[in-house]
């Protein structure tokens, strides 16, 4: 095994929290066993919590590629013309899933580094009254934009649809909850923001898409894709359709308990503050954001254009190997155009944006481009050594820079 890089700044997954880490090196028990199924509803209840949900979430055995595939096989009836939102790399997919299981899927596209008019889903759907189903990314990874979300939500529960929504790196990063934005389907990750390892999916589930999910005959049974094969997997009294990672269980048990503790708004103030610092990093070192507009910039990733004469490869390997940070590539269609700095769980701390634009400003120059380094981490700097940071009023912010000692 490589050493690990000494700080990892990646889109996800992301150094999972050390207590996550302790949880899962606990033993293994016997799934059926009367304690770990009550153990297992103690999970469930905290991830409804979290998630700010009036009914139990669904855990699926797998990353979240896993719980959005499942949404469209699930939700999807063969007749079904589906709306596909596209802002980025994900929503594009998305496409793929929809026709397999749907009629009809139309997509409303928008460039790469730009957000969805939910004016303009409003108009598709006013042309289409058929459309039953629509999907949106809300963070973009690749993109590093946000969707306006709960805008495009009442659009669509305004003409009755139903909404599967990917909020894979936005949810615990961001104020971002399934019924505050009428999505019928939310698939968030314990990998990204949550500060987990990559193995499970969080799937919120509304009653009407419940209702509509059971009585479609095509919807998967006795199939890792099934949500009603663990639709009552939760309750101590039923047994488990497969047995479920019991590690990763115990993993996203610290992760929420962590959350919890920590306090949601806590948790979205260090996001937002280390992006934040980390835009203005960029843009000191004489950079420019993939994003058209700071106002749909991502809280949990910072993506910026990789300047002319340098590969996205030879940057972040210089980053990674002679100054220890490591950044994520762009993918397929911002795939060496951009780099991508992670700001999500672990790696959501203000300073690590510090790090990161004094990395990045010595690679550049270590290659022999120009790079405005020392004002660039000024301006990182600068924002998260105001007066004003938000971080001041955290309580519990030590109890996190404690946790990450380790990493640095
Ligand atoms: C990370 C991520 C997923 C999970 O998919 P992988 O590509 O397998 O990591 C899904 N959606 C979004 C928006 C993501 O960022």
């Amino acid at each position: 095994m490589p050493l690990p890089p000494p700080l990892m700044l990646t889109t996800g997954p992301v150094t999972a929290y050390p207590e996550v880490l302790a949880a899962m090196a606990r033993p293994v028990v016997y799934d059926t066993d009367p304690a770990f199924q009550g153990f297992y509803e103690g999970v469930v209840e905290k991830a409804r919590a979290a998630l700010r949900l009036s009914n139990p979430p669904v855990i699926l055995q797998g990353e979240a590629i896993l719980g959005i595939e499942a949404a469209a096989a699930g939700l999807i009836r063969r007749d079904d013309v589906v709306l596909n939102l596209v802002s980025g790399v994900y929503g594009k997919g998305f496409g793929g899933w929809a026709s397999r299981h749907g009629r009809e899927v139309i997509e409303l596209a928008v460039p790469y580094d730009a957000a969805i008019d939910p004016a303009a889903v409003a108009e598709a759907l006013r042309r289409r009254p058929d459309i039953a189903v629509v999907s949106v990314c809300h963070l973009d990874t690749p993109s590093g934009t946000i969707n306006p979300l709960a805008e495009i939500g009442a659009v669509v529960a305004r003409h009755g649809g139903y909404m599967i929504v990917d909020a894979v790196s936005s949810f615990g990063g961001m104020d971002v909850h399934p019924e505050e934005v009428d999505a019928d389907i939310f698939c968030a990750s314990p990998s990204k923001c949550l500060g987990g390892t990559p193995g499970l999916t969080l799937l919120g589930v509304s009653e009407r898409a419940w209702a509509r999910i059971a009585d479609n005959p095509d919807a998967p049974r006795a199939s890792f894709l099934s949500l009603l094969d663990w639709r009552h997997a939760w309750r101590r009294d039923r047994p488990f359709p497969v047995t479920p990672s019991i590690p990763e269980i115990y993993g996203l048990d610290a992760a929420l308990e962590r959350y919890a503790a920590e306090g949601p708004e806590a948790v979205w103030a260090r996001h937002a503050l280390t992006a934040r610092a980390a835009r203005a990093g960029v843009r000191a070192l004489g950079l420019e954001l993939w994003p058209r507009s700071e106002a749909i910039a991502a809280p949990t990733a910072t993506v910026f254009k990789l300047p002319a004469g340098i590969s996205d490869e030879a940057l972040r390997d210089r980053m990674r190997d002679r100054f220890g940070v490591l950044v994520s590539l762009g993918r397929r269609e911002t795939a060496g155009k951009v780099l991508r700095l992670g700001h999500m769980g672990p790696a959501a701390q203000p300073v690590f944006a510090v790090t990161a634009i004094a990395a990045l400003g010595a690679a550049l120059r270590s290659l022999g481009l120009p790079a405005a380094a020392e004002a660039g981490v000024a301006a990182a700097l600068a924002v998260i050594a105001g007066p004003a940071s938000p971080t001041d009023d955290i309580p519990s912010s030590k109890a996190s820079l404690g946790g990450n000692a380790a990493l640095l």
